[in-house]
């Protein structure tokens, strides 16, 4: 893979593809990590003076603008943390767009708006999505691959768009790419991975492959309690894939031959609704068994006892990685079992690896210093799919 050292960028125009998905509420972000780890490359370009277009897709728009998923307050911090205007494009590859990059000078930087806000970027017809890269490539004279956050995705600017440029990898995506590989070639051991989050389908595929390489898996979130319902638990108004029963049955049965430990929750934070994010009114949650949820309650967090359990299994391994929260940390009287699986990374020697948007997020949002932990990912899926092996469409894109 060839690195921006590579390109001949002075006086060019620059595409990076960056991943600045960052969380809004409202037109506030929440958390700018995404846009400090998109940084350097950016001002290196900048520097070596490119005319540097970058683009980026936030949240997920249905192919056509709309304005809660607008990157301006985006271009906003980038210039801040730049310190150096940034022009905002209000479209992808119309008269905003094409007036933007016609008057940037060298060593300018200017944002497109959100990419998905044209159905181009994410269409499953290939024709539809190579159009879009045509368009996108008639902006610019090389191409800068750094959203790692979005390789795993076979979109237009990530897959397509390279195809068609002298391309190179970005600086963070030479680093997540290195770090990743750390916990696939001799890794140390003990290894344990914890899972957690909201997005159960997208992570019981990684088990499969996890089950042949980690010495430990420990599940909390919102995928626990598909597991506590395999073992013929009551999980009450709690997530729950019920067509994943079989699977998960599988792997826990394979972990057992194989010697792998999974270590579920021994009981949960509870109550009969989904709280609050906005107001944050108190939950009042109880502590229930995870053996035993009642039938009206929503299991929300991992309870004091997993959390000893959870820290107990961490303190000893020689490499953690740690995707998805343990439960809705978003609400304080939900935070805690998160908190605990931060600190227990913070206090073990362990080389340790955040990734997960919301993860690396929690850990900045419930103040951890985040340079204490080996490495936070910018990827969530896009690190798992790195993790099961698969080939990552952007990162394919980027090999000669
Ligand atoms: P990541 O971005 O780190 O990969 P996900 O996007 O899968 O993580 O999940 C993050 C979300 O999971 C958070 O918004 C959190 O509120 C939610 N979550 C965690 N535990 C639970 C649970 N028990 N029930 C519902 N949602 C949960
Ligand atoms: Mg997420």
């Amino acid at each position: 893979m060839k690195t921006i050292d590579d390109l001949d960028v002075a006086g060019r125009r620059v595409f990076v593809r960056a991943d600045l998905n960052v969380p809004l509420a409202g037109d506030e972000i929440t958390d700018d990590g995404r846009i400090r780890a998109a940084v350097p490359t950016i001002a290196k370009l900048a520097e070596r003076g490119a005319k540097v277009i970058v683009a980026s897709h936030l949240g997920r728009p249905k192919g056509a603008p709309d304005p809660q998923f607008s990157l301006r307050p985006v271009a906003a911090r980038l210039g801040e943390l730049l310190g150096k205007d940034v022009a905002f494009a209000t479209d992808t590859v119309g008269d905003s767009a094409k007036a933007t990059v016609a008057a940037l000078a060298d060593g300018e930087v200017t944002l497109l708006e959100n990419l998905r806000f044209n159905a181009g970027e994410t269409a499953k017809d290939d024709a539809e999505r190579g159009a879009f890269a045509d368009a996108l490539a008639a902006f610019a004279d090389a191409y800068v691959g750094d959203g790692f956050g979005a390789v795993h995705r076979k979109h237009a600017s990530v897959y397509d768009l390279p195809a068609r440029l002298p391309h190179a990898a970005g600086g963070l995506i030479a680093t997540e790419v290195g770090v990743l590989k750390k916990l696939t070639e001799d890794v140390a051991r003990p290894y344990a991975v914890v899972l957690g989050g909201a997005k159960v389908s997208d992570k019981l595929g990684v088990i499969d492959h996890l089950l042949g390489k980690a010495d430990r898996l420990l599940i909390g979130g919102g995928m626990a309690y598909t597991f506590l319902a395999a073992q013929g638990h009551e999980v009450g108004k709690s997530l729950l894939q019920e067509d994943q029963i079989p699977a998960v049955k599988e792997y826990l049965a394979r972990a057992e031959k194989q010697g792998v430990e999974f270590v579920l929750p021994v009981d949960v934070l509870a109550a009969p609704e989904f709280p609050d994010l906005k107001t944050k009114a108190p939950a009042h949650p109880v502590v229930v068994p995870a053996d035993a949820i009642p039938a009206d309650l929503e299991g929300l967090d991992i309870g004091p006892r997993t959390r000893e359990l959870f820290a107990a299994k961490l303190a000893d391994a020689a490499t953690v990685f740690w995707n998805g929260p343990m439960g809705v940390f978003e609400h304080p009287d939900y935070a805690d079992g998160t908190r605990a699986v931060a600190q227990a990374l913070l206090d073990s020697p362990a080389f340790t690896v955040v990734g997960g948007g919301d993860s690396a997020a929690a850990v900045r949002i419930l103040g951890f210093d985040e340079n204490a932990f080996g490495h936070i990912s910018t990827g969530g899926g896009a690190s798992l799919e790195y993790l099961e092996g698969k080939t990552l469409p952007g990162l394919a894109a980027l090999e000669d």
